[in-house]
């Protein structure tokens, strides 16, 4: 028996491909990216998905959730370079990506049950657009989830100038977090919380942006050997798996002593030690720090 079951776990490509130290990659399918993109004020519009049997598309690979998450406060510059190489997340009037189930949203329109979501502005004159805000809002709350994920793994001291509260109502203030946590008859995890219903509300939140992101299982038979392929509705539904994947062991994420954003460390950090992510390493926030404490010692001495 055991054979019959070797042979098949041989025939089929294993889902999970490439060992980036930000989370396991999945095979994931590609999605489109729009021709066109530009800023305009707060808004990103972008335009269409083909034109003269011209396509762009996107896949999961390196830096797809670490220049995520370093988008909570980035200017629209940098959300917009973001968006070239990955794609758009597809809000809707909803403000949650367009891939979304009707039940996810309050005042779903008949249209909108029977069709599913549209981007905002799509099929209008204006042509569609996304709000910045909305960029950094999911940016801020998977940087959330992954500094409460790291901290659950026990990295304490990297972790412990956050706040367990202040990551908590961060991801409460999203309004499908309550709804799915009370569907669950989870609490929004408080200080006195156990680690056992932190992880149970963490678990809970992600499985609503893997929801979100219309995320399901794909086979494809073109080679010899058939493989298994991860499929999602865009780039939010490939965010959101990577998101989980990142739920594993975190050996791969620190949290950045100068700018508190989770990012992939060159190798295994000292958690006696501050650590620093190549941004602010490139912004010389380490010399900076060390000459502050400097500062800070001579005073100590002096007095
Ligand atoms: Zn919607
Ligand atoms: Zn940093």
């Amino acid at each position: 028996m055991t054979s019959v079951k070797h042979s098949r776990e041989k025939v089929f490509q294993p889902l999970a491909s490439g060992i980036d130290p930000f989370g396991r990659f999945l095979n994931s399918s590609a999605w489109l990216k729009p021709l066109e993109v530009r800023l305009d004020g707060d808004r990103i519009r972008w335009g269409p998905w083909e034109s003269s049997n011209k396509l762009l598309s996107a896949r999961t690979g390196e830096g797809l959730l670490e220049g995520f998450v370093q988008l909570a406060d980035a200017p629209a510059a940098t959300i917009l370079k973001y968006v070239r190489k990955w794609g758009v997340l597809g809000i809707c009037r909803h403000g949650l990506p367009c891939t979304h189930p009707p039940s996810f949203a309050e005042n779903v329109n008949s249209l909108e049950l029977r069709f599913g979501c549209a981007p905002l502005g799509f099929g209008t004159d204006e042509g569609p657009w996304e709000p910045l805000e909305s960029w950094r809002g999911y940016s801020r709350l998977a940087k959330a989830l992954l500094t409460i994920t790291v901290r659950l793994h026990g990295e304490e001291l990297q972790a412990k100038r956050f706040e367990k509260q202040e990551e908590w109502s961060l991801v409460g203030k999203w309004p499908l977090t309550q709804r799915a946590l009370a569907a669950n008859g989870i609490q929004l995890p408080s200080e006195r919380s156990s680690s056992i219903q932190e992880r149970s509300a963490l678990a809970c939140v992600i499985q609503i942006l893997i929801d979100l992101g219309r995320v399901d299982l794909c086979l494809r038979w073109r080679k010899e050997n058939p493989s298994v392929e991860v499929r999602t509705g865009g780039l939010f539904g490939a965010l959101a798996v990577q998101l989980l994947m990142s739920i594993g062991p975190t050996d791969g994420i620190a949290l950045c002593s100068g700018c508190g954003s989770p990012y992939s460390p060159e190798r295994q950090p000292n958690p006696n030690r501050r650590q620093y992510c190549p941004r602010c390493r490139k912004g010389k926030v380490p010399q900076r720090d060390a000459a502050r404490a400097s500062r800070r010692r001579q005073r100590g001495l002096q007095s």
